[in-house]
């Protein structure tokens, strides 16, 4: 029994972005699983069989995932990003113990570039001291822990990055988070707005708490709030190394 789960993070987008180690899984694999725009990504070869499927089905693709090296095949799940950031690497974990065997399984996770640290290179250095990611979406947890910790966040002044900042299906939650940051931070506050990153249809935008509004962000933007200290120099956003 030689098979074998990576769990990867493709970066998020460009190629130049995937790390060798990713490669060479990828180089290796009989299987990759993933979401659909994910798994088009992954070049197709002979002797390599491509699995999408869709967005809400994490559970039963780790569960297939598993099976699949279980039964012997080198398996890569591909997430965007790092697999561990929102992603894949959690969602295999949750499902481990459902099976006799699975743990012992040679599992690895392969890390990845994830969009708010290429949003923040993108920018300068946005993220240069404390700071901390929270995951807009509440699809998995209720809004009143992604306000508390919103809230929480601001008083402790840290930066954050926001992933899953606004969908089809949650329009109203990133105008929410904004009015809860108005209330905790100063106007001038800067926000980045980075769309697409490291894509050809990458844009980054800087503006101040005061100007920023919900329709500048959507599913596939990574928004950054600086901290108190995070200021512009050029056409730089950096927050320095020490507090106040
Ligand atoms: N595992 C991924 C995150 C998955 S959650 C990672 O580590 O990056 C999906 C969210 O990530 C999107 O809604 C968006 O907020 C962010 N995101 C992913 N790729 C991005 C990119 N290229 N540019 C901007 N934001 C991105």
């Amino acid at each position: 029994m030689s098979g074998w789960l990576a769990i990867a993070g493709l970066g998020p987008g460009d190629d130049a972005l995937i790390t060798p180690e990713v490669s060479a899984a990828l180089a290796q694999a009989s299987d990759v699983l993933g979401y659909i725009p994910y798994v088009a990504r992954i070049a197709p070869r002979p002797g390599l069989a491509l699995h999408p499927s869709d967005n809400r089905a994490e559970l039963d693709r780790a569960r297939q995932a598993l099976r699949r090296a279980q039964a012997g095949g080198k398996v890569v799940i591909v997430s965007s990003g790092d697999p561990g950031v929102f992603a894949m690497a959690a969602a295999v974990f949750e499902v481990l113990a459902e099976e006799p065997g699975w743990a012992e399984l040679d599992i690895r996770v392969l890390p990845g570039i994830t969009a708010m640290l290429a949003a923040a290179a993108k920018a300068g250095a946005p993220l240069g001291h404390d700071f901390c990611a929270i995951n807009l979406s509440d699809n998995l947890k209720p809004w009143p822990v992604i306000e508390k910790r919103l809230r929480l966040a601001a008083q402790a002044d840290f930066a954050m990055g926001f992933y899953n900042p606004r969908s089809k299906s949650r329009p109203e939650g990133f105008g929410r988070a904004l009015s809860v940051l108005r209330e905790e931070c100063a106007p001038g506050r800067l926000v980045i707005f980075a769309r697409a990153v490291s894509t050809p249809e990458e844009r980054i935008s800087v503006v101040t708490l005061s100007e920023a509004t919900p329709e500048m962000a959507d599913m596939r933007t990574i928004v950054l709030l600086g901290n108190s200290q995070t200021r512009r120099v050029g056409r730089f956003v950096y927050t320095p190394r020490s507090a106040p």
